[in-house]
């Protein structure tokens, strides 16, 4: 049985995911940074921001 709530802290941390088109590296961002685009921590490559009704 899944909690209710740990599901909605689940999808929000997979909501911050991201990954990064050049390297393909997969990073979490910053909740107040989810509809910015921000910058790979591995290669410096700007990601952008992920569309919601993808995923
Ligand atoms: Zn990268």
């Amino acid at each position: 049985m899944i909690n209710p709530f740990l599901a909605a802290v689940m999808g929000t941390v997979l909501h911050l995911k991201r990954k990064c088109p050049k390297c393909k590296r997969e990073q979490v961002t910053k909740p107040g940074e989810k509809n910015k685009a921000v910058k790979c921590k591995h290669c410096g490559t700007r990601i952008p921001p992920v569309v919601n009704s993808e995923q």
